[in-house]
């Protein structure tokens, strides 16, 4: 069974779909992770990331793999290096390049192997995975996402951004990740849309899991109890 999750930055995506992978004991498809560490590995090697041809280039060299929780670039571990701002605008900008979004569709297919998966990003449900069985879309208004962000900043002691700095810098990905040409942020027609702006965590989670046990219900194949 395939689970997608998508939406935009700070919706609170990432928590609710590794969550919900344990809960339901299926594989975790972290897509943005992918394209970070892709923007990781081109900053490394110098290149120009607005440069289309030169990122192409460098795209066959490369091989990105996850398990659950890391990412690995061409065997080395970098979960700890794709979570900085600078990689934040970087994989944005990468995301934009058609052969960067086909080389990591065709890896997250792929994927598909390892057997039921909740897959998370911005077009899992709309391009990665059309037949989806479940397919959400997870969103909240600009100002509590930069609230959550501004919490998880200084739930890590890293430096607090002001405010209006991180809700603009969350604006400017929204419009970014909206308007490029290729594979932009949407909704699926027939994904489920869950405004988290007034939900808890909690609460999220249970509305999804009671989606999918009542849609399984009305087709005679309910296992998520
Ligand atoms: O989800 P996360 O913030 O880690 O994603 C980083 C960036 O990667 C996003 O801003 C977006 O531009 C890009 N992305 C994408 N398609 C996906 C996942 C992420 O374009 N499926």
């Amino acid at each position: 069974m395939i689970i997608t999750i998508d939406g935009p930055a700070g919706a609170g995506k990432s928590s609710v779909s590794r969550a919900l992978a344990e809960k339901l004991g299926f594989t975790y498809l972290d897509s943005g992770a992918m394209y970070r560490a892709l923007a990781l590995y081109l900053l490394e090697k110098g290149v120009d990331i607005k440069d289309e041809k030169q990122v192409e280039k460098y795209l066959e060299d490369v091989q990105i793999d996850l398990d659950n929780d890391s990412v690995f670039l061409n065997s080395r571990n970098v979960s700890h290096l794709i979570r900085t701002p600078e990689i934040d605008q970087a994989s944005s900008a990468v995301s934009r390049i058609s052969a960067v979004r086909n080389r990591l569709t065709e890896l997250q297919r792929e994927m598909e192997q390892r057997g039921d998966m909740v897959a998370e990003g911005r077009d899992m449900g709309t391009v990665v995975f059309p037949e989806a069985d479940f397919k959400f879309f997870l969103t909240a208004s600009p100002e509590e996402r930069a609230r959550r962000r501004e919490a998880q900043l200084a739930g890590q002691k890293k430096n607090i951004i002001n405010h209006e700095i991180i809700l603009q810098q969350i604006k400017n990905r929204d419009k970014a990740d909206s308007s490029r040409a290729v594979s932009p942020l949407k909704a699926a027609s027939d994904a489920f849309i869950i405004d988290s702006t007034n939900l808890t965590f909690e609460e999220v989670i249970e509305k999804i899991l009671n989606i999918i046990k009542e849609k399984r219900k009305k087709s005679g194949k309910d296992q998520t109890e």
